[in-house]
């Protein structure tokens, strides 16, 4: 490396063979002239002197003149040296500091598309939306690529392909079926398999049945779990630059972390909002549910439902068996009722139903439907047999949640009184009352007739009959 103090010391020393030559050249003339001339008057005589003369000053001038010019080559030799040693370190400096600015540029084109994409991130709602930017940002990342994103269902057993881009239609992608079978699912480890004929090359790149194939796999984690993977091919040997690389781990760390941070707050929301042991809405998220429902269907039937004899099954079977007994009945609530019915564990062995858009006749009808789905799951599962008792009453746009709870438990207290296992209407629903004829024994038209999706409890709703067998009583005003 030139030091500044070397490049002066050349400089210096150029400066001193100018002045010393032009300072010492005159006086050296001049007693060279002297000497040649002195040697030509001894030597020679008339006009012989004058190249006698020339010849002395050139004999006697020569060694000076070449070692002076060839301590002048020398030094010029250095300064040379020393100003190509200067270029190349210039352009040296110039590749450093290019190489500087493209990195630079690079990082800043980085920050910027990550700071895009996190906020695309930040304003999708649901996974949906972020497989949409997922989608968007391969495009950007990777134009002209196959690109798709790929997750474990809830079992972690399957990948499923949640978002692609560059596909034809119905053309598939990487054949890879489960976390455990992708190499950079299982090695947490972005894979670039620049060739599908390399000896390296990943199996299932090398099935495909393109000429040539390349593939840049980058593995995307959940909540700490390596769940899936962004997978991109090519139909060309192709190594991806680093940025492009780094690129594609952004936005799998990114979209990992959004769709981490959905789940656990749904998963937080849900546990808020249900009861541990059932999974029902708990009290508080099913008020706020109805009132949040009755905006769009103002008009719905509610129940009170309550396990008979329980106590009993618990003291006799344990409570264990009491906790599954009451997860079987939520369940079968579940299954038998619509998808936008509200359900709560209400409290202990107390359970609240609201059915949205529907009359007390139909409410009963999913009623007895439980009933008998109860009476099989209680015999599937080996539980000791428990019923329920249910008390059923309309909530009109009017009537608030607290006045239409109590009458539904009024009606329940009676179907208690009348022998439990049953359904009893609100005695002060006349219209309901009447239902008694729509729901008369061997009239099928209603029987057939599911509006819950399976078959009616015709057998269970003789007007009027308090046995014990699965009636439905209709109180009458
Ligand atoms: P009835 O038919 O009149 O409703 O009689 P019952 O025995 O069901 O009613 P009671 O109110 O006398 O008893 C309710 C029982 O429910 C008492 C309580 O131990 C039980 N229980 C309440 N919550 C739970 C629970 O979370 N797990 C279990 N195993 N039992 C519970
Ligand atoms: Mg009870
Ligand atoms: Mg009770």
């Amino acid at each position: 490396m030139l030091t500044d103090a070397q490049w002066d010391d050349a400089q210096r020393r150029r400066d001193q063979v100018s002045t010393w030559s032009a300072a010492a050249g005159i006086p050296l003339f001049g007693a060279l002239t002297c000497v040649a001339m002195f040697i030509s008057t001894l030597l020679g005589r008339g006009a012989w002197r004058y190249p006698i003369a020339v010849l002395a000053a050139a004999v006697i001038g020569l060694p000076l003149i070449v070692a002076l010019t060839k301590y002048s080559t020398t030094e010029s030799a250095k300064t040379d040296s020393r100003l190509r040693e200067m270029s190349h370190q210039l352009n040296q400096a110039m590749h450093t500091a290019n190489e500087e600015a493209t990195r630079r540029d690079s990082q800043a084109s980085r920050q910027r598309f990550e700071s895009r994409l996190t906020n695309a991130l930040d304003m999708a709602e649901g996974e949906r939306e972020v497989f949409e930017v997922v989608e968007r940002s391969v495009a950007i990342v990777q134009p002209g690529a196959r690109s798709e994103l790929l997750l474990a269902d809830n079992s972690h057993a399957h990948l499923v392909r949640m978002a692609a881009v560059g596909f034809e239609q119905g053309e598939t992608g990487c054949q890879v079926s489960s976390p455990d079978q992708c190499p950079a699912a299982r090695r947490a480890q972005v894979q670039v398999f620049a060739d599908r004929d390399d000896l390296d090359a990943c199996p299932k790149l090398r099935r495909r049945t393109a000429e040539h194939a390349s593939a840049a796999c980058v593995p995307v984690s959940i909540m700490g779990r390596t769940v899936g993977v962004i997978h991109s091919t090519r139909d060309t040997t192709y190594t991806p630059p680093e940025e492009e690389l780094g690129n594609l781990s952004t936005l799998a760390k990114l979209a990992g972390a959004r769709i981490g941070l959905m789940r656990a707050m749904a998963e937080s929301q849900l546990q808020a909002s249900t009861d541990t042991l059932t999974g029902l809405f708990n009290r508080r998220s099913f008020e706020e549910r109805l009132t949040e429902s009755r905006r769009t269907h103002p008009d719905l039937a509610v129940a009170m439902a309550d396990l008979d004899h329980f106590k009993d099954l618990n003291d006799t079977y344990g409570h264990e068996t009491g906790d599954r007994a009451l997860r079987l009945f939520a369940r079968v609530l579940r299954e038998s009722v619509r998808s936008d019915d509200l359900l709560c564990r209400y409290g202990g062995e107390e359970f609240a139903l609201a059915f949205p858009s529907c009359s007390a006749h139909d409410a009963v009808r999913a009623l007895e439907k439980v009933r008998r789905n109860l009476d099989e799951a209680t015999t599937v599962s080996g539980l000791p047999r428990f019923t329920a008792s249910f008390g059923v009453t309309e909530m009109p746009a009017h009537l608030d949640l607290p006045t239409a709870l109590s009458r539904a438990d009024t009606a329940l207290f009676t179907a208690k009184r009348e022998g439990r296992d049953r359904v009893v209407v609100d005695p002060s629903l006349a219209t309901v009352a009447a239902a008694d004829t729509w729901l008369a024994p061997g009239d099928d038209s209603q029987a057939d007739g599911d509006f819950f999706g399976g078959p009616a409890a015709v057998n269970d709703v003789p007007g009027g009959s308090t046995a014990q067998s699965g009636a439905t009583s209709h109180s009458s005003p």
